[in-house]
């Protein structure tokens, strides 16, 4: 049985004191969370160490949003894996639709990036997918397939065992659109297929996540589906109520 796992991606969203105040509402609302839903949450890299404070012992898990792709040295303002690993991270998101749109981030940054973390302790919560215009020209599974396999066939079965997938069509972030349950179905057994081909048996192990406007009013079908074993939340992870929500949707 896969692992269930809702994981909240805050952006660049809160000071160090709403995300501490966020935190605590998380964990209060988690002891409603079935035992076989892990959540975790992903705040700026400046309320780690706050966060992981407030988290620690309490089975909510603690996500970077991004790490550098070199282990240490001249490389001002960036953080490094170990930097992450120190301050109680267990996860990194690696190569979020933002990273790879706004800041140039590559299939060879994130290999370096995915080999680092995996190597430091973390587990990566690894983002696919296409934007808009390639969705509109059918290429949508070329796209993915493409991100999935420069990357993750880099990796071992061993460190593979140890990667989150996460496929977020980019043109339903944060624009209020989501993909169909259908939609969102098709594209993560095709995720799973491909993860096979290279990986066998491990592929059904693998918790591949849905992001895109996932909210509560439709966490439910998504979550519903055979290959969706939970979300990347953005916008709602914002608030408790509805991350618990969300979480409460399988
Ligand atoms: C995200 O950025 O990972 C995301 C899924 O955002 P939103 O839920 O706001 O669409």
């Amino acid at each position: 049985m896969r692992k269930h796992i809702v994981a909240g991606n805050w952006k660049m969203n809160t000071t160090v004191a709403e995300g501490v105040e966020l935190a605590k509402a998380v964990v209060e609302k988690s002891a409603e969370i079935p035992a076989d839903v892990k959540l975790i949450i992903a705040p700026p890299h400046t309320h780690l160490y706050p966060v992981h404070e407030v988290v620690e012992g309490t089975g909510v898990g603690l996500s970077a949003q991004n790490c550098a792709d070199h282990e240490k040295g001249a490389f001002t303002g960036e953080i490094a894996v170990n930097m992450l690993a120190g301050v109680g991270c267990e996860y990194t998101i690696l190569g979020h639709s933002e990273r790879r749109q706004y800041y140039g981030e590559t299939d060879e940054k994130l290999v370096e990036k995915i080999h680092l973390a995996l190597a430091a302790g973390l587990s990566p919560i690894f983002c696919v997918g296409e934007n808009l215009e390639e969705r509109e020209a059918g290429r949508h599974f070329d796209v993915v397939n493409a991100q999935v396999k420069n990357v993750l066939n880099t990796l071992t079965a061993e460190e593979m065992a140890k990667v989150i997938v996460a496929y977020e069509p980019v043109w339903a972030i944060g624009t209020g659109k989501t993909a169909s349950a259908e939609q969102a179905q098709e594209i993560h057994a095709e995720i799973r297929k491909t993860l096979a081909e290279k990986f066998g048996a491990l592929a059904e192990e693998i918790t591949i996540l849905y992001g895109g406007s996932c909210k509560p009013s439709n966490a439910k079908e998504l979550f519903a589906c055979p290959d969706i074993d939970g979300g990347l939340i953005g916008g709602a992870a914002l608030k408790a109520d509805d991350f618990i929500a969300i979480a409460l949707s399988f």
